[in-house]
C-alpha cells in the first residue's frame, strides 16, 4: 500500500509536492502535538515534522524528521528516509489543494471552462470532486518533472 502522510504546518511546499507525486498527504494547521501524533496512528499516516523534539519522542518508523530547509531537499530527505520510489502512475492524480483523487473527465466536459489551445491539444483532463479544478498533463507536470529530476537525488536513478 502506498505511503500516507501528516505533515506540520511548517512544510506547506512539500505537502504540495507530495500530493503532486500522488501521496495522500494531510497538512496540519498547528504545529505538531499529541492529538496531531495521535490522528495520525489512527490514521497509519507517517509524521513528517520539523519539529526535532517530537522527532525524539516518537517511534522513527512512523515519523521523519525534516531538516532541510529547501523543498526539493526536504522531498529527497522523506524519500531517502523511507527508501521509497513515488510511482509515476500516480503523478497529477491528487488535487494539490483539497488531497482528494480526481476524476476523470472527458473533453466535453471541460469544454469553455479551460482555454481554447488546452481543449485543443490536450487528450485528457481530470477535474477534482471536491474544489472544480481541472488539471491536464500540461498544468505544470513537465516542469515539474524536470525540476524532480534534476533535484531530487532519490528520483534521479530509474525506478525500481
Ligand atoms: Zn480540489
Amino acid at each position: 500500500m502506498q505511503e500516507r502522510f501528516a505533515a506540520d504546518r511548517n512544510l506547506g511546499k512539500l505537502v504540495k509536492w507530495l500530493r503532486i507525486l500522488g501521496y495522500d498527504t494531510l497538512s496540519e494547521r498547528g504545529d505538531a502535538d499529541r492529538d496531531f501524533l495521535r490522528r495520525a496512528a489512527e490514521d497509519g499516516r507517517i509524521v513528517l515534522t520539523r519539529n526535532r523534539d517530537l522527532a525524539r519522542r516518537v517511534q522513527p518508523a512512523s515519523l521523519v524528521f525534516v531538516a532541510a530547509d529547501r523543498v526539493e531537499t526536504q522531498l529527497g530527505e522523506v524519500l531517502n528516509a523511507l527508501n521509497i520510489a513515488p510511482d509515476p502512475a500516480r503523478r497529477m492524480s491528487r488535487c494539490l489543494h483539497c488531497n482528494v483523487p480526481l476524476d476523470a473527465v472527458t473533453k466535453a466536459a471541460v469544454e469553455g471552462l479551460v482555454p481554447a489551445y488546452v481543449s485543443g491539444t490536450q487528450p485528457r483532463f481530470r477535474r477534482c470532486p471536491c474544489c472544480g479544478k481541472i488539471f491536464w498533463p500540461g498544468t505544470h507536470p513537465r516542469r515539474a518533472e524536470e525540476y524532480l529530476r534534476t533535484r531530487v537525488p532519490a528520483l534521479r536513478s530509474p525506478l525500481s
